[in-house]
Protein backbone atom coordinates (compact mmCIF):
# COMPACT_ATOMS: atom_id res chain seq x y z
CA UNK A 1 0.00 0.00 0.00
CA UNK A 2 2.74 2.54 1.02
CA UNK A 3 4.97 1.34 -2.48
CA UNK A 4 1.28 2.08 -4.53
CA UNK A 5 1.03 5.84 -2.54
CA UNK A 6 4.86 6.59 -3.50
CA UNK A 7 4.22 5.68 -6.56
CA UNK A 8 0.84 7.28 -7.41
CA UNK A 9 3.06 10.63 -5.58
CA UNK A 10 5.97 10.18 -8.28
CA UNK A 11 3.49 10.27 -11.07
CA UNK A 12 1.30 13.20 -9.85
CA UNK A 13 4.93 14.92 -9.16
CA UNK A 14 6.04 14.18 -12.57
CA UNK A 15 2.64 15.17 -14.02
CA UNK A 16 3.21 18.67 -12.31
CA UNK A 17 6.56 19.23 -13.82
CA UNK A 18 4.95 18.38 -17.43
CA UNK A 19 2.20 21.27 -17.28
CA UNK A 20 4.91 23.46 -15.48
CA UNK A 21 7.30 23.40 -18.07
CA UNK A 22 4.62 23.82 -20.48
CA UNK A 23 3.18 26.32 -18.81
CA UNK A 24 6.78 28.56 -18.60
CA UNK A 25 8.76 27.04 -21.77
CA UNK A 26 9.47 29.58 -24.14
CA UNK A 27 10.66 26.98 -26.49
CA UNK A 28 6.97 25.39 -26.79
CA UNK A 29 6.42 25.61 -30.59
CA UNK A 30 3.70 27.80 -31.12
CA UNK A 31 0.56 27.26 -33.22
CA UNK A 32 -0.33 30.49 -33.93
CA UNK A 33 -1.79 32.82 -36.56
CA UNK A 34 1.37 32.83 -38.78
CA UNK A 35 0.94 28.99 -39.63
CA UNK A 36 -1.91 29.52 -41.98
CA UNK A 37 -1.39 30.65 -45.08
CA UNK A 38 -2.78 32.05 -48.27
CA UNK A 39 -1.61 31.12 -51.86
CA UNK A 40 -0.89 34.49 -53.15
CA UNK A 41 0.15 33.87 -57.11
CA UNK A 42 -2.37 32.36 -59.69
CA UNK A 43 -0.32 29.44 -59.36
CA UNK A 44 2.21 27.45 -56.63
CA UNK A 45 3.87 24.08 -57.74
CA UNK A 46 3.90 21.69 -54.87
CA UNK A 47 7.32 19.43 -54.43
CA UNK A 48 8.05 16.29 -52.88
CA UNK A 49 11.08 18.01 -51.00
CA UNK A 50 11.88 22.17 -50.13
CA UNK A 51 13.89 22.31 -53.45
CA UNK A 52 13.34 23.26 -56.91
CA UNK A 53 15.08 20.69 -58.06
CA UNK A 54 12.35 18.00 -56.75
CA UNK A 55 9.86 16.51 -58.50
CA UNK A 56 6.03 18.39 -58.69
CA UNK A 57 3.42 16.42 -57.01
CA UNK A 58 0.21 19.25 -57.18
CA UNK A 59 -0.20 22.63 -57.53
CA UNK A 60 -2.30 24.91 -55.53
CA UNK A 61 -3.90 27.88 -57.07
CA UNK A 62 -5.05 31.69 -55.88
CA UNK A 63 -6.73 32.11 -52.69
CA UNK A 64 -5.98 28.28 -51.28
CA UNK A 65 -4.97 27.94 -47.68
CA UNK A 66 -2.63 25.99 -45.70
CA UNK A 67 -1.52 25.27 -42.72
CA UNK A 68 2.56 25.32 -42.31
CA UNK A 69 3.69 22.40 -40.21
CA UNK A 70 7.60 23.49 -40.33
CA UNK A 71 9.40 25.94 -42.30
CA UNK A 72 13.01 25.27 -44.05
CA UNK A 73 15.63 28.28 -45.95
CA UNK A 74 12.42 29.78 -47.59
CA UNK A 75 9.85 26.64 -48.03
CA UNK A 76 6.82 25.21 -45.94
CA UNK A 77 6.57 22.43 -45.34
CA UNK A 78 2.12 21.00 -45.32
CA UNK A 79 0.23 18.24 -46.12
CA UNK A 80 -1.33 17.39 -49.72
CA UNK A 81 -3.14 14.01 -50.81
CA UNK A 82 -1.99 12.30 -47.33
CA UNK A 83 1.53 13.39 -47.94
CA UNK A 84 4.21 15.82 -46.71
CA UNK A 85 4.95 18.00 -49.59
CA UNK A 86 6.83 21.63 -49.85
CA UNK A 87 6.02 25.07 -51.03
CA UNK A 88 7.63 28.50 -51.63
CA UNK A 89 7.01 30.67 -49.26
CA UNK A 90 7.37 33.61 -51.01
CA UNK A 91 4.00 32.75 -52.90
CA UNK A 92 2.00 32.74 -49.59
CA UNK A 93 0.63 35.42 -47.21
CA UNK A 94 0.10 34.79 -43.52
CA UNK A 95 -3.51 34.51 -42.85
CA UNK A 96 -4.68 35.90 -39.21
CA UNK A 97 -6.25 32.92 -37.56
CA UNK A 98 -6.46 34.90 -34.52
CA UNK A 99 -9.41 34.32 -31.74
CA UNK A 100 -10.07 37.71 -31.45
CA UNK A 101 -13.88 38.79 -32.07
CA UNK A 102 -12.68 41.79 -33.91
CA UNK A 103 -10.47 40.49 -36.76
CA UNK A 104 -13.38 37.33 -38.01
CA UNK A 105 -15.29 39.73 -40.49
CA UNK A 106 -12.37 41.21 -41.80
CA UNK A 107 -9.50 38.31 -42.28
CA UNK A 108 -7.02 40.41 -43.94
CA UNK A 109 -7.19 43.34 -41.77
CA UNK A 110 -3.24 43.47 -40.45
CA UNK A 111 -2.10 43.11 -43.89
CA UNK A 112 -0.89 45.80 -46.49
CA UNK A 113 0.37 46.31 -49.80
CA UNK A 114 3.13 48.62 -51.60
CA UNK A 115 3.00 49.84 -54.70
CA UNK A 116 5.77 48.25 -56.75
CA UNK A 117 5.34 50.64 -59.71
CA UNK A 118 6.21 53.47 -60.29
CA UNK A 119 2.61 55.49 -60.45
CA UNK A 120 -0.12 52.95 -60.54
CA UNK A 121 -4.03 53.58 -61.65
CA UNK A 122 -6.70 52.59 -58.67
CA UNK A 123 -9.85 51.61 -60.17
CA UNK A 124 -13.22 51.54 -58.74
CA UNK A 125 -13.45 47.68 -59.25
CA UNK A 126 -11.36 44.39 -60.00
CA UNK A 127 -10.56 44.97 -63.58
CA UNK A 128 -8.89 47.10 -65.95
CA UNK A 129 -12.49 48.08 -67.53
CA UNK A 130 -13.42 49.58 -64.24
CA UNK A 131 -13.18 53.47 -64.37
CA UNK A 132 -9.70 55.26 -62.97
CA UNK A 133 -10.35 56.80 -59.59
CA UNK A 134 -7.02 57.82 -58.07
CA UNK A 135 -2.90 57.33 -58.86
CA UNK A 136 -0.65 56.30 -56.40
CA UNK A 137 2.66 55.93 -56.23
CA UNK A 138 6.01 53.27 -55.90
CA UNK A 139 6.67 52.67 -52.22
CA UNK A 140 3.20 53.79 -50.99
CA UNK A 141 1.38 51.55 -48.47
CA UNK A 142 -2.41 50.88 -48.16
CA UNK A 143 -3.97 48.27 -45.68
CA UNK A 144 -5.52 45.33 -47.66
CA UNK A 145 -9.27 45.14 -47.22
CA UNK A 146 -10.49 41.85 -49.69
CA UNK A 147 -9.38 40.33 -52.66
CA UNK A 148 -10.83 39.36 -56.08
CA UNK A 149 -8.95 37.36 -58.75
CA UNK A 150 -5.36 39.17 -59.17
CA UNK A 151 -7.12 42.51 -57.85
CA UNK A 152 -6.75 43.94 -54.38
CA UNK A 153 -9.12 46.10 -52.51
CA UNK A 154 -7.43 48.74 -50.26
CA UNK A 155 -8.15 51.43 -48.14
CA UNK A 156 -6.75 54.71 -49.61
CA UNK A 157 -5.43 57.69 -47.30
CA UNK A 158 -8.20 59.51 -48.03
CA UNK A 159 -10.72 57.37 -46.84
CA UNK A 160 -11.78 55.90 -49.78
CA UNK A 161 -11.34 52.24 -50.71
CA UNK A 162 -10.06 51.13 -54.53
CA UNK A 163 -8.47 48.43 -56.52
CA UNK A 164 -5.18 47.84 -57.47
CA UNK A 165 -3.72 44.82 -59.31
CA UNK A 166 -1.87 42.45 -57.21
CA UNK A 167 0.71 42.16 -59.41
CA UNK A 168 2.15 45.89 -59.03
CA UNK A 169 2.19 45.76 -55.35
CA UNK A 170 4.55 43.87 -53.03
CA UNK A 171 2.20 42.12 -50.11
CA UNK A 172 3.96 43.47 -46.53
CA UNK A 173 3.80 39.81 -44.45
CA UNK A 174 5.29 37.85 -47.55
CA UNK A 175 8.58 37.46 -45.81
CA UNK A 176 11.48 35.20 -47.14
CA UNK A 177 12.05 34.17 -50.30
CA UNK A 178 13.16 30.38 -51.33
CA UNK A 179 16.79 32.13 -51.87
CA UNK A 180 16.91 32.88 -47.99
CA UNK A 181 19.55 31.55 -46.58
CA UNK A 182 20.88 30.41 -43.25
CA UNK A 183 19.32 33.75 -41.39
CA UNK A 184 16.76 32.70 -38.73
CA UNK A 185 13.68 35.01 -39.37
CA UNK A 186 12.84 37.69 -36.05
CA UNK A 187 9.40 37.94 -35.11
CA UNK A 188 10.51 41.92 -35.77
CA UNK A 189 11.27 41.34 -39.45
CA UNK A 190 7.75 39.31 -39.57
CA UNK A 191 5.82 42.23 -38.80
CA UNK A 192 8.42 44.58 -41.41
CA UNK A 193 9.21 42.45 -43.93
CA UNK A 194 12.52 43.36 -46.38
CA UNK A 195 11.27 45.61 -49.41
CA UNK A 196 14.28 43.62 -51.08
CA UNK A 197 14.55 40.74 -53.11
CA UNK A 198 16.96 38.61 -50.33
CA UNK A 199 20.72 37.78 -51.81
CA UNK A 200 20.96 33.86 -53.63
CA UNK A 201 21.63 30.73 -51.71
CA UNK A 202 24.63 28.98 -52.56
CA UNK A 203 27.91 30.28 -54.08
CA UNK A 204 29.28 30.76 -58.07
CA UNK A 205 32.66 31.55 -56.98
CA UNK A 206 34.94 30.56 -59.62
CA UNK A 207 32.55 30.52 -62.60
CA UNK A 208 32.16 33.24 -65.69
CA UNK A 209 29.15 33.93 -66.61
CA UNK A 210 28.81 36.17 -69.61
CA UNK A 211 25.58 37.98 -69.63
CA UNK A 212 24.23 38.87 -73.23
CA UNK A 213 21.98 42.26 -73.21
CA UNK A 214 20.25 41.50 -76.11
CA UNK A 215 19.93 44.55 -78.95
CA UNK A 216 20.72 47.93 -78.15
CA UNK A 217 21.38 51.04 -80.13
CA UNK A 218 20.47 51.48 -83.67
CA UNK A 219 18.20 47.89 -82.94
CA UNK A 220 15.78 48.69 -80.18
CA UNK A 221 14.52 45.12 -80.57
CA UNK A 222 10.90 44.49 -80.27
CA UNK A 223 8.80 47.31 -79.38
CA UNK A 224 5.84 46.54 -77.09
CA UNK A 225 2.35 48.44 -75.82
CA UNK A 226 2.94 51.86 -75.03
CA UNK A 227 6.42 52.29 -77.44
CA UNK A 228 8.36 50.55 -74.83
CA UNK A 229 11.31 49.37 -76.53
CA UNK A 230 12.73 45.80 -75.84
CA UNK A 231 16.77 46.88 -75.20
CA UNK A 232 15.79 49.22 -72.39
CA UNK A 233 13.94 46.71 -70.85
CA UNK A 234 16.44 44.26 -71.26
CA UNK A 235 19.65 46.11 -70.06
CA UNK A 236 17.69 46.88 -66.68
CA UNK A 237 16.69 43.79 -66.43
CA UNK A 238 20.75 42.97 -66.92
CA UNK A 239 21.82 44.94 -65.02
CA UNK A 240 20.24 42.88 -61.72
CA UNK A 241 21.55 39.76 -63.27
CA UNK A 242 24.88 41.05 -62.90
CA UNK A 243 24.41 42.07 -60.12
CA UNK A 244 23.01 39.17 -58.79
CA UNK A 245 25.69 36.94 -59.87
CA UNK A 246 28.25 38.97 -58.49
CA UNK A 247 27.01 38.77 -54.93
CA UNK A 248 26.82 35.16 -55.51
CA UNK A 249 30.55 35.46 -56.23
CA UNK A 250 30.92 34.92 -59.79
CA UNK A 251 33.04 36.70 -62.43
CA UNK A 252 30.73 38.52 -64.88
CA UNK A 253 30.95 39.20 -68.22
CA UNK A 254 28.42 41.76 -70.40
CA UNK A 255 28.46 41.89 -74.00
CA UNK A 256 27.34 45.33 -73.81
CA UNK A 257 27.31 48.13 -71.18
CA UNK A 258 25.46 51.21 -72.48
CA UNK A 259 22.59 51.85 -75.15
CA UNK A 260 25.09 50.76 -78.22
CA UNK A 261 24.85 47.89 -81.22
CA UNK A 262 26.96 44.86 -80.92
CA UNK A 263 26.06 41.92 -83.38
CA UNK A 264 26.15 38.72 -82.72
CA UNK A 265 29.39 37.58 -83.84
CA UNK A 266 30.42 40.12 -81.70
CA UNK A 267 29.03 38.78 -79.19
CA UNK A 268 29.45 35.24 -79.30
CA UNK A 269 33.12 36.36 -79.74
CA UNK A 270 33.14 38.02 -76.34
CA UNK A 271 32.20 34.66 -74.56
CA UNK A 272 34.55 32.47 -77.33
CA UNK A 273 37.20 34.87 -75.47
CA UNK A 274 36.97 33.53 -72.08
CA UNK A 275 36.93 30.24 -70.01
CA UNK A 276 32.95 30.74 -70.15
CA UNK A 277 31.24 28.62 -68.11
CA UNK A 278 27.75 29.76 -69.24
CA UNK A 279 26.37 32.11 -71.51
CA UNK A 280 22.81 33.97 -71.04
CA UNK A 281 21.39 36.23 -73.51
CA UNK A 282 18.95 38.46 -71.86
CA UNK A 283 15.55 39.03 -74.48
CA UNK A 284 11.81 40.00 -74.03
CA UNK A 285 9.67 38.81 -76.49
CA UNK A 286 6.64 39.95 -78.56
CA UNK A 287 3.90 38.49 -80.98
CA UNK A 288 1.10 39.87 -83.02
CA UNK A 289 -1.45 38.31 -80.70
CA UNK A 290 -1.78 40.37 -78.04
CA UNK A 291 -3.41 37.22 -75.51
CA UNK A 292 0.30 35.51 -75.45
CA UNK A 293 2.48 35.88 -72.78
CA UNK A 294 4.98 34.42 -70.10
CA UNK A 295 8.14 33.15 -70.10
CA UNK A 296 10.61 30.99 -72.04
CA UNK A 297 13.78 29.73 -72.26
CA UNK A 298 15.89 28.70 -75.82
CA UNK A 299 18.94 26.33 -76.18
CA UNK A 300 20.05 25.29 -79.37
CA UNK A 301 22.71 22.30 -78.82
CA UNK A 302 20.84 19.74 -77.24
CA UNK A 303 23.57 19.51 -74.13
CA UNK A 304 22.59 23.17 -73.16
CA UNK A 305 18.62 21.39 -72.66
CA UNK A 306 19.57 20.33 -69.07
CA UNK A 307 20.41 24.41 -68.64
CA UNK A 308 17.71 25.81 -70.01
CA UNK A 309 15.81 23.51 -68.04
CA UNK A 310 17.62 24.51 -64.57
CA UNK A 311 17.02 28.38 -65.61
CA UNK A 312 13.38 27.76 -66.61
CA UNK A 313 12.46 25.97 -63.41
CA UNK A 314 13.82 28.70 -61.47
CA UNK A 315 12.38 31.65 -63.27
CA UNK A 316 9.00 29.93 -63.22
CA UNK A 317 9.06 29.70 -59.88
CA UNK A 318 10.25 32.81 -58.89
CA UNK A 319 7.49 35.00 -60.84
CA UNK A 320 3.53 34.88 -61.96
CA UNK A 321 4.22 34.76 -65.29
CA UNK A 322 2.58 31.76 -67.79
CA UNK A 323 5.97 28.99 -67.54
CA UNK A 324 6.27 28.57 -71.12
CA UNK A 325 8.78 26.08 -70.63
CA UNK A 326 12.45 25.26 -72.17
CA UNK A 327 12.43 25.01 -76.15
CA UNK A 328 15.05 24.18 -78.54
CA UNK A 329 15.56 27.13 -81.55
CA UNK A 330 18.79 27.97 -83.70
CA UNK A 331 19.50 30.71 -82.29
CA UNK A 332 23.11 32.31 -83.91
CA UNK A 333 23.91 33.75 -80.91
CA UNK A 334 23.55 30.25 -79.16
CA UNK A 335 24.68 28.51 -82.19
CA UNK A 336 27.97 30.39 -82.41
CA UNK A 337 28.50 30.25 -78.25
CA UNK A 338 31.00 27.81 -77.79
CA UNK A 339 30.32 27.75 -73.78
CA UNK A 340 26.70 26.05 -72.36
CA UNK A 341 24.42 28.90 -74.02
CA UNK A 342 20.58 29.93 -73.62
CA UNK A 343 18.27 32.27 -74.33
CA UNK A 344 15.82 33.62 -71.73
CA UNK A 345 12.54 35.71 -73.07
CA UNK A 346 11.33 36.93 -69.74
CA UNK A 347 8.01 37.87 -70.93
CA UNK A 348 5.66 39.43 -73.87
CA UNK A 349 5.85 43.15 -74.16
CA UNK A 350 3.03 42.58 -76.84
CA UNK A 351 1.08 41.94 -73.73
CA UNK A 352 -0.64 44.08 -71.76
CA UNK A 353 -0.33 41.97 -68.19
CA UNK A 354 3.25 41.09 -68.95
CA UNK A 355 4.19 44.18 -69.91
CA UNK A 356 3.05 46.15 -67.00
CA UNK A 357 4.62 43.58 -64.63
CA UNK A 358 8.45 43.29 -66.29
CA UNK A 359 8.71 46.50 -65.61
CA UNK A 360 9.09 46.51 -62.30
CA UNK A 361 11.91 46.84 -60.15
CA UNK A 362 10.44 44.13 -57.98
CA UNK A 363 10.03 41.50 -61.54
CA UNK A 364 13.51 42.13 -62.33
CA UNK A 365 14.88 41.82 -59.08
CA UNK A 366 13.20 38.22 -59.08
CA UNK A 367 14.22 37.38 -62.53
CA UNK A 368 17.94 38.32 -61.28
CA UNK A 369 17.97 35.82 -58.48
CA UNK A 370 15.89 33.40 -60.10
CA UNK A 371 18.76 33.28 -63.11
CA UNK A 372 21.24 32.95 -60.64
CA UNK A 373 19.78 30.43 -58.66
CA UNK A 374 18.79 28.84 -61.96
CA UNK A 375 23.06 28.45 -62.37
CA UNK A 376 23.36 27.74 -59.10
CA UNK A 377 21.84 24.46 -59.26
CA UNK A 378 22.70 23.35 -62.84
CA UNK A 379 26.52 23.76 -61.48
CA UNK A 380 25.44 21.55 -58.80
ZN1 LIG B 1 15.08 40.21 -78.45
Amino acid sequence: MKRKTYIATLLNMALMIVVFSYLVSPTITHANDTDTYEVSSSTLNIRSAPSNESSIVGQFVKGNQLTAFKEQYGWVQTYYGGKEVWVAKHHLMPVSTSSSPSSTSEMKENLSVTVAAESVMIRAGAGTNYKNTHSVYQGDEFDLISSEGDWYQIQLHNGETGWIASWLTTENGEVVSEETSNESISPESTSNPPQQQPASSGSLAGYTIVIDPGHGGKDPGAIGLGDVQEKDIVYSTSNHVVNQLKEAGANVITTRSGDYFVSLDERARISNDYQTDAFISIHFDSFPLLSVSGTTTYYAHQDDQPLAADIQSSIASSVELTNRGSMQANYKVLRDTTAPSVLVELGFISNQHDVSVVQTNDYQQRVATAITNGLIDYFE
